[in-house]
């Protein structure tokens, strides 16, 4: 039975992070160590705050985690200190709680019954319980290699090593299928390796839990390119000859790019990725990244998680200063309960890390041209103040200034992080006679399998740009539907649909 006044008892206290100062001098992440003991006191508290409310909205799929996560269980249980079982049942429903307890946004906590008032002191800080949870399966031995029983010698190919992909390829292998992942890339993760930076997930984190993957079985190729022509690739034929089944898991990762504004050609102004893969490649070892904000005056272009890395990784390399722009205006601090009650995902600001260690963030405004030097570098770019708003007969968007004042800002590299507009034009598809939606993603049956036979697809592919959370739901519920493709039946867990949408005010 859960502590019913723990909430009244106790403040919800998030983890410390470490100095700015420090921490922008490195690149590890942001949240300070503790000493074991501490940290395990302190969360054991924290968990202590969730009353086991009755309707645990936290872990309903349409309003809180998309994987069901078993939040008031595992609250109670590390309550308890019984860390044993909470890592069992944590692990239960997601395969990879390092990932989602550093990078989830955490739409349980805004689902979570104490974020209805404030005077209850806010939600439970489940997403701090979720890693330290994970982080003690690793420190006291609780995580294992777990082999599946028995063979059943079907084969499966999973293209794409991100987070839906690794989730696919565990579940299946541990259902006794020879699982292959390929992967195009000269190392495994996807985003989690080349998107995101190592300050919000140190790589180590990563590999450790790949080498539980091989372990278990699962074999990886990485430097394959499936449909490709390259040195390594693999073609379709072969790929169709070889496995029985066959999981698209290939992300979303055609970036939007802007090239109407004037200037767009100038040297040093680049898509969001452009800047991330390398400076990640720099810090796994691989050199100098050839776009390096040091002493520049750096200018980001869109407000969400991708600019907020950019953000965070030109801070570390030693940018002059550093300008986040985003053409809506500043969201409210606190929840709007007309524009987004509880327990909708709620419209408020979001300030990450990065936003606290420099710069600054303006709202409200567009980018109307580039300008550039005499040598073609970029060198300034020209703001209007804009409304976004839709045209009332088509109901596009449309962004429109509000005076004809312009601002000129000093600019020696700007950065594209305006999303992504879905799966790139891979041969990969044309060969398997997949054709894109009109949003960029490829389209399934209620069981995951594409137009094609035997075809399946998850994660970003499916969904468009979206959250690791729902990656690994997406891969796990894409591993029922190929398992039972293959056996006639599954006892795998399929935590949401293809078309679960969060719950939202639209
Ligand atoms: C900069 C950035 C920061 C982010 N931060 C967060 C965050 O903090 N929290 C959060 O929840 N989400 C975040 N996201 C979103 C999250 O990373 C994605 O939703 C998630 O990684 C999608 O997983 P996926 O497995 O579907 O695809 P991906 O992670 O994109 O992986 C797809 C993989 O498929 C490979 N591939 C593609 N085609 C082929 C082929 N033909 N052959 C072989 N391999 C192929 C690619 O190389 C890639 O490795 C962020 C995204 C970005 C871009
Ligand atoms: S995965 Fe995300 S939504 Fe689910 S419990 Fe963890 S932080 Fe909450």
């Amino acid at each position: 039975m859960a502590d019913p006044i723990g909430f009244l008892s106790h403040a919800r206290h998030d983890a410390a992070k470490r100095p700015v100062a420090e921490r922008v001098g490195d690149w590890r992440e942001v949240y300070r160590d503790l000493e074991p003991a501490d940290r395990d006191q302190q969360v054991r508290t924290q968990a202590s705050r969730c009353m086991d409310c009755g309707i645990p909205f936290c872990h309903s799929g349409s309003a809180g985690c998309p994987l069901g996560n078993l939040i008031p269980e595992w609250n109670d249980l590390v309550r308890t200190g019984d860390w044993a079982m909470a890592s069992e049942r944590l692990h239960a429903t997601n395969n990879f709680p390092e990932f989602t307890g550093r990078l989830c946004p955490a739409p349980c906590e805004a689902a979570c019954v104490l974020a209805i008032s404030p005077e209850s002191g806010g939600a439970v800080a489940i997403k701090r319980v979720e890693s330290t949870i994970a982080d003690v399966s690793w420190e006291r031995d609780h995580v294992r290699a777990a082999t599946a029983a028995v063979s059943t010698g079907r084969t499966v190919a999973v293209v794409g090593s991100g987070p839906a992909g690794l989730a696919a390829a565990q579940q299946l292998t541990r259902a006794g299928h020879e699982v292959t992942v390929f992967e195009r890339d000269d190392r495994l993760g996807g985003l989690l390796r080349y998107g995101i930076p190592e300050f919000k997930l140190e790589k180590k984190i990563l590999d450790r839990r790949l080498a539980q993957l091989r372990a278990e079985g699962t074999r990886f190729v990485t430097g394959c390119e499936v449909g490709g022509t390259g040195p390594g690739a693999l073609p379709v034929e072969q790929l169709r000859a070889e496995y029985d089944a066959v999981i698209l898991a290939v992300g979303a990762l055609r970036g939007r790019d802007a090239p109407d504004v004037p200037g767009r050609s100038l040297r040093g102004v680049h898509l969001a990725m452009d800047h991330l893969v390398p400076a990640n490649r720099q810090c796994e070892g691989d050199g100098p990244t050839p776009i390096d904000a040091r002493g520049k005056h750096v200018v980001v272009i869109g407000g969400g998680d991708t600019g907020a890395d950019c953000y965070g990784t030109a801070v570390r390399q030693g940018a002059a200063s550093v300008l986040q722009l985003d053409q809506y205006p500043s969201p409210p601090v606190q929840r709007d309960d007309e524009r987004s009650p509880w327990p909708v995902w709620p419209w408020i600001l979001r300030t990450y890390p990065a936003h606290e260690e420099a710069g600054e963030r303006r709202f409200a405004v567009a980018v109307d041209e580039f300008v550039g030097a005499e040598d073609g570098t970029v060198r300034a770019v020209r703001l209007r103040e804009v409304v976004v708003r839709r045209d009332p007969a088509t109901g596009a968007r449309q962004v429109v200034p509000v005076d004809d004042e312009v601002h000129e800002l000093p600019a020696d590299l700007v950065l594209l992080a305006i999303g992504f507009e879905g799966v790139e034009h891979l041969p990969l598809l044309t060969d398997l006679g997949l054709a894109l939606t009109p949003r960029g993603t490829l389209s399934c049956g209620s069981d995951w399998q594409t137009p094609t036979p035997g075809v399946f697809v998850c994660g970003d592919a499916h969904r468009g740009a979206s959250l690791v959370v729902w990656a690994i739901a997406e891969g796990r519920s894409a591993a029922h539907a190929v398992d039972a493709y293959l056996t006639g039946a599954s006892d795998l867990p399929a935590p949401v649909r293809p078309n679960a949408l969060p719950l939202a005010v639209r």
